[in-house]
């Protein structure tokens, strides 16, 4: 690694960059998390700021239950977005499918897909515990990626081993 490189990763820790995905929730979660956009919560003083584009994003923060329709769409953002990155679920949708677990059209819970980092439960969170989510999410990006892996990935491996 290069001084630019270890240069802009010092930069990505320190002020860490926000993709939000809805991967078929009711917007409850997503009101709560532009709530902690705005001067009464202002998580930018934090360093962390919306982004419009995965390839620029360092956190993915997915609300919703991620259903077959949004399947392709999540896949594809987190492809996108370069290494090293931290995978939040925002609320209780993307944990467990909550009110929405055993319909035919779910495609998670969010950890069958991509690996989790950070869980921030709630129906919808608080703006606070999103602020934590958040926070704990630029630390584990200071730290390093924590090696958590997917349910599928978790079957490869044991079927490797
Ligand atoms: S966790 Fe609750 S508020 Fe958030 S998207 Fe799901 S149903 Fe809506």
């Amino acid at each position: 690694m290069n001084i630019f490189d270890k240069l802009v990763n010092q930069a990505r820790r320190r002020s860490p960059w926000l993709f939000h995905l809805n991967a078929g929730g009711c917007n409850g979660c997503d009101i709560e998390l532009v709530t902690c956009l705005t001067p009464r919560y202002d998580v930018e003083q934090l360093g962390i700021r919306l982004e419009g584009s995965p390839r620029h994003a360092d956190i993915l923060c997915v609300s919703g239950p991620v259903t077959r329709n949004t399947k392709a769409a999540l896949e594809a953002i987190y492809a996108q977005m370069p290494e090293p990155k931290v995978v939040v679920a925002l609320g209780s949708c993307p944990a467990t499918c909550n009110v929405f677990a055993g319909s035919p059209v779910m495609a998670g819970p969010l950890e069958r897909l991509v690996p989790v980092d950070v869980y921030v439960p709630g129906c919808p969170p608080r703006p606070e515990a999103i602020i934590e989510g958040l926070v704990q999410a630029a630390q584990i990006l200071a730290q390093g990626r924590n090696g958590s892996t997917t349910q599928s990935e978790q079957v490869d491996q044991g079927r490797e081993s």
